[in-house]
């Protein structure tokens, strides 16, 4: 295989990264990278304590270079899954920026401290294998205690090619960044993305509407990628601010992912910006399924179609796949192609369930248009409410209960009931404490917009929603949830 990062090869004084005060040149990233990797050559595995800094990028880099796996760490991670990642994926050495204070579980663990500067090393070229581990991705833990994926080369470079042929990427693009670094979405897409092209990745440290205004547009930005809280606090602030309003209509691509983005935001947006988000659906497991193609017309609610390599079925029930796109049938989402995984580190027996033959069951269930276009309705394990012979997806009824002005924030599940067998459950944040919408009111509102079975029979009001650090939502964590 050709380099991952080819343009670290021949590296040019062309930006690279910027981290706050802290940004480097494709030169000045090679060397870092390149000191770095003479000092981890050997490992097996290392672990990067994934802060939003520049010594992020050189440790993942440099380890990369040295054909070293590494397994980001999320800083705030507890105590007690970061003893089952390190139990897990025993890193041979930490790679943390000087002065990091590190967790106390890492005290067992070599720390080697990662410079941004400094003498050059000889010349690194990146190893050859495609299928060797380049990280070891956890995921978010939304149904369950945290896997570790193994990534391969070959995949993550399948799936940023996907991504640069549907976006038309480019050397000439500048990300704007303002997500964690140890999950894909910020890892692979924000980081290794720009810098498989060539491009520049500017990281805003922290999420901050200001921070988005100021880079986007005027500030050079041309993408921006984010997560659906952080196009939510978008919207909220462009009603009183033009200057937000101009960077992002400046900027040539607006992409959502990691979660469903409200149709209630992706209007807000599109009206104050003539822009629209582009959405698109990937996994630890299998990088990037699908995308909405920029420039097609806007469908929110949707994920796109498959990106150029990746096979898409849906499959039912029985095991049966589903023989043409309806827009109804409600379907479990398999893929298979260059892009996918090459297991759960340590759980073979995890690994083997999520496969069927060749194809990966994604535990999603959606639903194709006629033109093929994907919609997600939810998760198998927690989103699909089985009501009255009826099965219901959960996003259907959230964007339903969003479209109400009273409502700020919605989640949805099933419950067992005696006589419909699961009943529909809204879990509702009211803009407005003291006058929250009335139960009746919202199930009308519901029933009114899609269909008498989907009205909820309970709503249960809450002052937040439970979410990790991507903002997705926490099933499980809600209040009595199944
Ligand atoms: P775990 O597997 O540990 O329970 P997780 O599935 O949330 O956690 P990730 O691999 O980070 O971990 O997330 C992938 C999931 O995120 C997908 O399976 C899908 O449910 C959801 N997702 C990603 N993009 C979108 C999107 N655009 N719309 C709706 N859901 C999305
Ligand atoms: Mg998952």
């Amino acid at each position: 295989m050709s380099a991952l990062l080819p343009a670290l090869a021949d590296p040019s004084d062309r930006p690279a990264l910027r981290f706050g005060a802290a940004s480097l040149t494709y030169g000045e990233l090679a060397r870092a990278a390149g000191a770095l990797a003479a000092r981890v050559r050997g490992e097996e595995r290392v672990a990067v304590w994934a802060t939003p800094t520049a010594h992020t990028v050189v440790g993942v880099v440099g380890a990369l270079l040295a054909g070293v796996a590494v397994v980001p760490l999320n800083p705030r991670t507890g105590e007690r899954e970061l003893a089952h990642i390190l139990g897990d994926s025993a890193p041979g050495a930490v790679l943390a920026e000087p002065g990091a204070e590190l967790s106390a579980g890492l005290a067992g663990t070599p720390r080697i401290e990662v410079e941004l500067g400094g003498p050059a090393g000889p010349p690194v070229a990146e190893p050859d294998d495609p299928e060797a581990t380049a990280l070891v991705v956890y995921t978010s833990g939304t149904t369950g205690p945290p896997k570790g994926v193994l990534l391969s080369r070959r995949a993550v470079a399948a799936s940023l090619d996907a991504l640069a042929e549907a976006w038309s990427w480019t050397a000439d693009d500048v990300l704007v960044h303002a997500l964690p670094l140890f999950h894909v979405h910020g890892l692979v897409l924000g980081v290794l993305g720009p810098l498989r092209r060539g491009g520049e990745v500017r990281h805003l440290g922290a999420f901050s509407v200001e921070g988005v205004a100021r880079e986007l547009g005027d500030g050079g930005g041309t993408m921006l990628f984010g997560v659906p809280t952080m196009y939510h606090r978008v919207a909220d602030a462009l009603g009183g601010d033009a200057s937000l309003a101009a960077a992002l209509g400046g900027a040539r691509l607006l992409v959502s992912g990691s979660a469903a983005l409200p149709v209630h935001d992706h209007r807000r947006i599109a009206a104050a910006t003539g822009r629209t988000v582009v959405e698109r659906y990937g996994m630890t497991e299998t990088l990037m399924i699908t995308s909405v193609l920029p420039g097609g017309e806007p469908r929110p609610g949707t994920v796109g179609v498959p990106l150029a390599g990746v096979e898409l079925r849906l499959v039912d029930e029985d095991g049966s796949v589903l023989p043409e796109f309806d827009g109804e049938t409600v379907g479990e989402v398999q893929v298979r192609g260059r892009n996918l995984f090459s297991g759960y580190l340590g759980r073979p027996d995890a690994t083997a369930a999520a496969f069927d033959g060749d194809w990966f069951r994604t535990g999603d269930m959606a639903v194709r248009e006629a033109d093929g276009t994907v919609r997600l309705v939810g998760r198998k394990a927690t989103d699909l409410i089985k009501s009255g012979g009826y099965k219901i997806g959960a996003g259907e009824i959230e964007n339903a209960l969003l479209d109400h002005p009273g409502v700020r924030e919605a989640a949805v599940t099933g419950e067992p009931d005696p006589d419909l067998g699961e009943r529909i459950v809204a879990w509702v944040v009211p803009e407005d404490a003291e006058k929250p919408p009335a139960e009746s009111e919202l199930a009308d509102h519901v029933a009114r917009l899609l269909a008498p079975h989907k009205r909820p029979r309970v709503v249960r009001y809450l002052d937040a929603l439970p979410r990790n650090d991507m903002g997705k939502v926490l099933k499980k964590a809600l209040p009595d949830a199944r």
